[in-house]
């Protein structure tokens, strides 16, 4: 089976996903972790997104579905993927189609957060106030000075693809501003059986 996991930054995407990982032997597929490792590791693809992450935008489609299509072929992938953070544009989510149609395989549900921008812009506030004050790192796109773009890139966009995945007939909605056993719980209701 394979999820998508669509919503705002800040959502609470990742840590579903890794709830549901655990839940139903799927992997997830952070696109925003494997940027940042490329960007830890200097690589070339690294070097070529390091800025555009630090601004809040997007890195071009081809280059992350490159990675992607690259990162789906490794044996634990296999069984299904939960995708966090892709696709973030109705150009990557038609190249997902067609990469998964390549193999037999299809994009089997969406799961779209709501959450408010003002409880957005609030979370990631108080995110980095903390981690700030705990003397932890603050993710250089988390700064107020930069969340706003990133919301704003959502909603032009990556928010479109409501639309594409509901005419598809896959798209399922939770409310992304319950407390966060209780959006799983609402994910597991809202997922077929295993
Ligand atoms: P995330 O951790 O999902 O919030 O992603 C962090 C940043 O990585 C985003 O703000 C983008 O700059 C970049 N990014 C992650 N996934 C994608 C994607 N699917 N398409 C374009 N840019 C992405």
């Amino acid at each position: 089976m394979n999820l998508i996991l669509l919503g705002p930054p800040g959502a609470g995407k990742g840590t579903q996903a890794v709830r549901l990982e655990a839940a139903r032997g799927l992997k997830q597929l952070s696109t925003g972790d494997m940027l940042r490792s490329e960007i830890k590791a200097q690589s070339a693809i690294g070097r070529e997104v390091e800025a555009i992450l630090a601004r809040g935008d997007l890195v071009p489609d081809a280059t992350v579905v490159r990675m992607v299509e690259t990162r789906m072929a490794a044996p634990d992938c296999a069984k299904g993927v939960i995708f966090d953070g892709f696709p973030r544009t109705v150009a990557q989510a038609e190249a997902l189609n067609a990469m998964l149609a390549a193999h037999g395989q299809k994009v089997d549900a969406v799961v779209v957060f709501t959450v408010d921008d003002a409880i957005l812009i609030e979370r990631v506030t108080n995110r980095a106030a903390a981690a700030e004050a705990a003397g932890q790192p603050v993710r250089p796109d988390d700064r107020p000075d930069v969340f706003p773009n990133r919301l704003a890139k959502f909603h032009r966009e990556t928010a479109p693809l409501i639309a594409f995945y509901e005419r598809m007939g896959i798209l399922k909605a939770v409310d992304g501003m319950q407390p966060m056993a209780e959006v799983e719980a609402a994910i597991g209701r809202l997922l077929p059986a295993k």
